[in-house]
């Protein structure tokens, strides 16, 4: 563990990459990141959630202030993905290695460069002003690479058990496709998942009449299914979609009509959707087929739209000022936890960029942590 010093989010975001935290795995990142808080002042509670059939997991809430302003929060994770194959990284991947101006390291960009800017950003605001009216507060998990059942959302939970309440979000996901600056995340799509079954009669292909085959009415069920767009999108979605991903029957003879067949589909919708209405949507679709399939839904997440206002047009000009670029205003991408914390405040995403994450050779750019570090900086000046 090392202290805090003067916060240079260099040194920081080498100390969380050298813990080995594959999600469930933690290896003191969690401790590293309270031990820094508590030094300036901050309040913390480490939290273990835990759940039958899955890995315990270590979450960090932190805070700092008064009741008297805003409350403010950073959000984001220390897990990480697996490096994969150690012999493809050209070094080490949680060395944290500084080589041609970058660091590589598995979390480098996803997300513990951003969490370490979030610290690194807070200090030098803590060392200016100490008695600032409002709060600061960090809301971080170990289980947002994995299963996401210990994590985030319990944590809110806890907040709210605990009349723990905040007005806007920052959280640290790498938002940028090439360069910082160019995308703020203001809202995701919604998924859910489908799996359709059709059951027929097995039965020998020259003898069709005692047979049913159930791959023409799964081709008919799916077509009605995709015949027509879900929407046309709108002013900061692309349109909701459809996508079949599969579909099987698991025949390998070519005399017998098969038993059953099944398809799946995943659906990433808009905030013209819910999860109830695109359930609505779906069965609207099916309705002349009633009887003939059976269908399992499966939601991971609904849409959402942080509204453009203060927060995002006050962080949209600082990145500007910073880097020169006007960031779009995106609801692209997966999900993130945001799906989780929009239920209790605003919340807008903005980090380090994406190119590598997940990726061999993790890296991020030492000017993009320090440029990242100085606009959340920025954004806290303002905000108080
Ligand atoms: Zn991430």
């Amino acid at each position: 563990m090392i202290n805090i010093e003067n916060g240079d989010p260099i040194v920081l975001t080498k100390a969380l990459i050298s813990c080995r935290s594959v999600t469930p795995q933690n290896d003191g990142a969690i401790e590293q990141l309270s031990h820094w808080l508590k030094e300036m002042g901050f309040k913390c509670d480490i939290l273990n959630f835990k759940e039958e059939g899955t890995d315990d997991v270590l979450n960090l809430w932190a805070r700092i202030g008064n009741d008297e302003g805003p409350a403010l929060c950073f959000a984001g994770h220390t897990d990480v993905v697996p490096e994969g194959d150690k012999t493809s990284w050209s070094t080490d991947p949680f060395a944290a290695n500084e080589i041609d101006g970058k660091i590589i390291g598995r979390g480098a960009t996803d997300m513990k460069g951003a969490i370490a800017s979030f610290v690194s950003a807070t200090k030098k605001f803590l060392d200016e002003r100490k008695n600032f009216a409002g709060s600061i507060s960090f809301i971080i998990t170990g289980d947002e690479e994995g299963i996401a059942i210990n994590g985030t959302k319990k944590l809110l939970n806890w907040m709210d058990e605990n009349s723990i309440s905040f007005d806007d979000c920052i959280v640290g996901e790498p938002t940028n496709p090439k360069r910082l600056g160019e995308m703020i995340k203001i809202g995701r799509r919604g998924s859910v998942n489908g799996i359709l079954t059709v059951d027929g009669q097995q039965g020998h292909v020259a003898y069709p009449h005692l047979a049913k085959n159930p791959i023409p009415i799964l081709l008919n069920i799916l077509n009605n299914l995709t015949s027509d767009q879900l929407d046309q999108g709108n002013e900061h979605f692309q349109p909701s979609n459809l996508e079949i991903t599969s579909v099987d029957v698991g025949n390998k003879a070519t005399n017998v009509i098969p038993q059953s067949a099944s398809a799946k589909f995943n659906i990433r919708y808009n905030d013209n959707f819910n999860s109830e209405t695109i359930e609505d949507e779906i069965n609207r679709r099916l309705e002349n087929f009633k009887n003939n399939f059976s269908l399992k839904l499966e939601h991971s997440g609904d849409s959402f739209l942080t509204k453009p206002g203060k927060l995002v047009s006050d962080l949209s000009e600082i990145i500007f000022n910073k880097t020169g670029i006007n960031p779009d205003l995106s609801t692209s991408g997966g999900t993130s936890d945001a799906r989780f914390i929009k239920n209790y405040g605003n919340v807008v995403e903005f980090g380090l960029i994406s190119e590598t994450m997940h990726q061999i050779d993790e890296s991020v750019a030492v000017k993009d942590i320090n440029d990242l570090s100085e606009i959340y900086y920025e954004v806290l000046t303002k905000y108080f």
